[in-house]
């Protein structure tokens, strides 16, 4: 037992006594005092001060193996998505054939260069962390202000994300929080036309794209939408503010729906899939994504894995319901994190968002520990998303608008309400 121990985000601690166990989710090391927060297995939230003999209480716990609705699994979705983003960056706009020229018969396995560096993560891990930055502020509005609109609160984040891009918007655009100041989010990387234009155009909050595209720039970016009470109207309604064709937002609010179901009642990856089609399945414009799905499930259910040239067959997943169900089948048929992301990103179509489906689905199932250290190592933007998923967990449930006022001020300077 260390007598100096240095928790960090995502650590384990073990009360030396107790044996009780908590996830480290938030560190100050300066305001107001040292201090850090940890949520317990139930889920309850421990302010912990970082006092002379904390390390006589507490350890850090290796291996410690994840919590039912563990922060950890929602780090491990974070992560696992940027990682497969950042692996399908390099060969987003290659098709297998010149995949395999450039690589090998296994395909793109290691972090390759992409926009000037190893691990670039592209307009999907961005935008996804606005989405993120975006659904924080509307919980810090409602608390606040005792009424928030969430898609309208998204919608101003992800116009912030706009204005990294160098666009201007229609609409006057709050430059504060803590986000918009990270300059490496201050990088294009290949933004999709769609949500450029959609974003541009759109004159008030909250209001639904004008146009009729399903493309994939959805479906993408909503898996924050999963940890927040209302997972398929929120990612539905917040992909709808850039994709106006039903299949572009439900595809969404599927995706969102099943990750959902996996964090809050631990199902297995195929429980989720059919119980979300069973539920939404029959919706009005759900057609086209609920026919692939249930071929995806098919072809599982045969023992079919994914490769190149099947998952030609289903589609290149530019478009919302085909990225999804490449993603899915991948994930599903997946021995682990690494093969699942490795297959989702090796074929011919949009590589970086559906490793990026892939990625969120098997990192909140397996954990960040699964995602393998060598993509981790040079990962792009890996704090930032590091601090996004522990404020995920910590936001929400430490603001109070009426107590705490300090801890909650220094939360309102990070996400301002609007
Ligand atoms: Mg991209």
């Amino acid at each position: 037992m260390s007598n100096t121990i240095k928790p960090m985000l995502f650590h384990c601690l073990q009360h030396n006594h107790t044996s009780q166990r908590l996830r480290v989710i938030q560190c100050s090391p300066h305001y107001p005092r040292p201090l850090l927060w940890g949520q317990d297995e139930q889920g309850h939230i421990h302010p912990l001060p970082l006092t002379s003999d904390f390390s006589n209480k507490w350890s850090i716990a290796t291996s410690p193996g994840l919590f039912a609705r563990d922060p950890a699994r929602i780090l491990g979705c974070l992560l696992g998505g940027a990682a497969g983003d950042a692996l399908g960056a390099a060969v987003e706009f290659m098709s297998w054939t010149n995949i395999l020229y450039e690589f090998g018969s296994q395909g793109i396995r290691a972090m390759t260069k992409a926009y000037g560096r190893k691990g670039a993560i592209t307009d999907d891990t961005q935008m996804m962390l606005f989405t993120a930055e975006g659904l924080l502020r509307a919980v810090v509005r409602a608390e606040s202000r005792g009424i928030c609109h969430p898609p309208a609160v998204v919608h101003h984040a992800l116009l912030r994300w706009l204005l990294t891009q160098n666009i201007s918007p229609t609409t006057n655009v709050g430059k504060d929080g803590w986000l918009i100041k990270e300059s490496a989010l201050w990088a294009r990387r290949a933004p999709g036309n769609t949500c450029v234009n959609a974003l541009r155009l759109s004159s008030s909050f909250g209001e639904p794209a004008v146009n009729n595209s399903k493309g994939c720039g959805g479906v993408m970016r909503v898996a924050p939408c999963a940890f927040f009470s209302g997972a398929f109207e929120l990612a539905s309604d917040t992909a709808r503010l850039t994709h106006g064709h039903p299949t572009g937002y439900l595809a969404a609010g599927l995706f969102a729906d099943i990750l959902q179901r996996i964090w809050q009642h631990s199902m297995s990856l195929l429980e989720a899939c059919s119980s979300s089609l069973k539920e939404h399945g029959d919706l009005p414009g759900m057609a086209e994504t609920k026919t692939i799905l249930e071929l995806v499930l098919k072809l599982h259910q045969e023992g079919a894995r994914p490769t190149p040239k099947g998952i030609e067959k289903l589609g290149g997943g530019w478009v919302a319901e085909e990225a999804l169900a490449i993603g899915l089948w991948c994930a599903l048929c997946a021995h682990n994190l690494e093969d699942g992301i490795t297959m989702a990103v090796n074929h011919s179509g949009d590589s970086d968002s559906t490793g990026m489906i892939a990625g969120n689905l098997l990192g909140l199932i397996h954990g960040p520990e699964a995602i393998p250290a060598h993509w981790l190592a040079e990962l792009e933007l890996r704090e930032v998303i590091t601090q996004m998923a522990a404020d995920i967990s910590f936001v929400p449930a430490v603001y109070d608008d009426n107590e705490n006022t300090d801890i909650s001020l220094w939360i309102e300077e990070r996400y301002p309400g609007w």
